[in-house]
């Protein structure tokens, strides 16, 4: 009789175990701000809506993203790359940079719409990318491990440019396909036109359906007027309220 027992006791045993051991394996669901067009040049400074973000991550204590237009590094700012250095999360601050692209353009090709990779070379994709990388740790002393691609544009050449540069680990908004980096992918939005944030549309979209456990958030924060912002500051309440852990996509991939 005894065995039985002893058999039920470890059954009751291993099934307390599992109940504890998946509620601390629930992964935390998880948001990444990431927030496009910082330019630090001469000719284009850092703008205001950029620095409100980033003190707010300070109050806050949480951190965000911020994606780097590297042409503008070509005459830096003093006064922003001493900026970019000290927010960044390498040297103690609250702010991930990562690549953007190096001119972010786009133009018209016999009726064809081009841009910066998408319907370009790979010569010419690569070495956006690899001047890009150069030209950021130059200045800044930084290392870039994230590409965010301007518009969100890429074609079959990019996955090629992207294997020059293989400190770019991580592919926000990337083909899912792409089994060289960890990609990020998209879900909901939280503005509704370039640089403009809506709660309501943002709410509407979070309870229509159940979210996945990363949510990768784009804005243009140096757009935002008081509104946008004010909506992205209600937004990251909300999330914080439902449990959702801010981080970086470097702190969320595990790098
Ligand atoms: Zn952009």
């Amino acid at each position: 009789m005894r065995f039985p027992c002893k058999c039920l006791l470890t059954g009751l045993g291993l099934a307390v175990l599992t109940v504890m051991l998946s509620a601390a394996d629930v992964p935390a669901k998880v948001v990444i701000w990431k927030l496009d067009d910082l330019t630090a040049g001469e000719k284009r400074r850092v703008v205001p809506g950029f620095k409100r973000v980033a003190d707010w991550a300070d109050e806050k204590k949480t951190v965000i993203t911020l994606g780097v237009i590297c042409e503008s590094l070509s005459k830096p700012n003093a006064d922003d790359i001493a900026w970019i250095k000290k927010h960044a999360i390498e040297n103690g601050g609250r702010v991930e940079f990562w690549l953007h692209g190096w001119d972010h353009k786009s133009w018209e090709e016999k009726g064809v719409k081009i841009s910066e990779f998408k319907g370009t070379p790979v010569e010419h994709q690569t070495k956006h990318l690899t001047d890009s990388c150069e030209l950021f740790t130059k200045t800044t002393g930084l290392i870039f491990h994230v590409f965010g691609s301007p518009y969100n544009q890429i074609d079959v050449h990019t996955p090629a440019a992207m294997n020059a540069v293989p400190a770019l680990s991580i592919w926000m908004y990337g083909p899912k396909e792409d089994k060289q980096r960890t990609i990020l992918p998209r879900s909901i939005n939280m503005e509704i036109a370039t640089g403009k944030v809506s709660y309501d549309a943002f709410m509407k979209a979070y309870q229509a359906k159940s979210q996945p456990a990363m949510m990768l958030l784009q804005g243009h924060c140096g757009m935002w007027d008081d509104k946008s912002f004010a909506d992205f500051t209600k937004i990251a309440a909300f999330l914080a309220q439902e449990g959702w852990v801010t981080k970086t996509c470097g702190q969320y991939v595990g790098k």
